[in-house]
């Protein structure tokens, strides 16, 4: 276990990211349609972790792991995950022979990019798993008209190099109450999935679900689908949680631990450009984190606040690179556990509250969260691993 040196740690409940997998799948289950789950954990699993989410999430069953980048694949596999990853972004060509080698799965949705693949990927190794991805409406990255598409999956299949392991999409709207553009991106979707198996093209994996469709439309999400913001136990909008089918159980905590406690009197500066001045008589704490730790300085100009013994203490001053100030309710010793993010003594600030305060979407609160921070990892409330950057060996 890697050791820590300072106050400061995010904290992941894998009780609750293994939760979260069971209930998607258990959705599936129940609609008599055995789905297959691929767990998202690029950007380092969403700040929590990529490596330690990915082993909770397949021992929970989920059967694939996806990524955004080779180099976010490739650390898995150093990490000893051997499980089906696939590399849902642009993989360049001339280091398509390290997705060969690592049995990683990239995804397609160049001709050009094949050709070029062909000359670096080798004959005489196991072929190179190739998803096409379709472009019906997010306008990002995709093949855009089924002429395409079977020209790219017909070379896809006559190069015994490669072989076609799976045809996916991507919502741009699945987050929405507004369900026709949704509508209408599965519509194309179904008439490409419709030519593929007239041609006897079909892949294994068909695939087209983020969370929000996963889990509110079962029903249309052919063999797999991509679980990320809501394994994490975030809804993927505000607008749609009352329709998520279950209760999603948050994993990440952030904490620190009051360094200093002073008593102020009136008309004292605080932090940088002195621009909180107390009033008479103010506890005030520092808590040993800062925007180098992703905790951005907006978080003191928008009203952010933290709870100590589940009350509220709000930031005070502009918040420095590794070190913040709060206005505590009362005196309090050093050392007491201060929560950013999370529950604490039956009061909870959630990544929506934050997200929200900092005008932004949840998905972007933990992803900032720098890997200056330890992650500590429970279970059944007992730490049982702790993945610290700066202390590894
Ligand atoms: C990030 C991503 C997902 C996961 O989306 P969530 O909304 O987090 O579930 C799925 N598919 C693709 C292509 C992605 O880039």
């Amino acid at each position: 276990m890697n050791a820590y040196h300072r106050d400061t740690w995010v904290e992941v409940d894998a009780d609750a990211i293994a939760s979260n997998v069971k209930s998607a799948r258990s959705l599936y289950q129940k609609k008599g349609k055995e789905l297959e789950l691929m767990a998202v954990v690029k950007a380092d699993g969403y700040g929590h972790g990529a490596t330690e989410v990915a082993k909770v999430a397949l021992a929970a069953g989920a059967t694939h792991l996806a990524v955004a980048f080779l180099d976010e694949a490739l650390l898995l596999r150093r990490e000893g995950i051997s499980a089906p990853i696939l590399v849902m972004g642009y993989v360049p060509p001339e280091d398509a022979e390290y997705a060969q080698r690592e049995r990683i799965a990239v995804t397609v949705f160049q001709l050009e990019w094949l050709k070029r693949a062909t000359a670096v990927v080798k004959a005489e190794a196991p072929p190179l798993a190739v998803h096409i991805k379709v472009d019906t409406g997010m306008g990002r990255i995709g093949v855009r008209s089924s002429g395409e598409v079977v020209t790219v999956a017909s070379f896809v299949k006559e190069e015994e190099r490669f072989s076609l392991e799976g045809l996916f999409t991507h919502f741009a709207t699945a987050d929405e109450n507004d369900v026709s553009y949704f509508n209408r991106q599965h519509r194309l979707f179904m008439d490409v999935v419709t030519i593929f198996e007239k041609e006897s093209l079909a892949p294994t994996h068909i695939h087209c679900g983020n969370s929000a469709a996963g889990l509110r439309f079962p029903a249309k999400m052919f063999t797999m689908f991509r679980f990320g913001i809501s394994m994490y136990g975030l809804t993927p909008s505000p607008e749609i949680t009352d329709q998520l089918p279950f209760g999603l159980k948050p994993a990440l905590s952030l904490r620190t631990k009051l360094v200093q406690v002073k008593k102020m009197s009136a008309g004292e500066g605080i932090s940088y450009g002195a621009t909180y001045t107390t009033k008479e008589g103010e506890w005030i704490g520092t808590l040993p984190v800062g925007y180098a730790d992703g905790w951005i300085r907006a978080n003191s100009t928008t009203g952010g606040y933290v709870l100590v013994n589940g009350e509220k203490a709000p930031f005070v001053g502009k918040i420095c690179m590794d070190q913040c100030m709060i206005r505590l309710p009362r005196q309090l010793e050093v050392g007491t556990t201060v929560t950013l993010i999370g529950e604490d003594a039956g009061a909870e600030i959630t990544m929506g509250a934050v997200a929200a305060r900092l005008e932004t979407i949840n998905y972007e609160v933990p992803c900032l969260l720098s890997k200056r921070m330890p992650r500590v990892y429970k279970k059944g409330g007992e730490v049982y691993h702790v993945s610290s950057l700066l202390n590894r060996k």
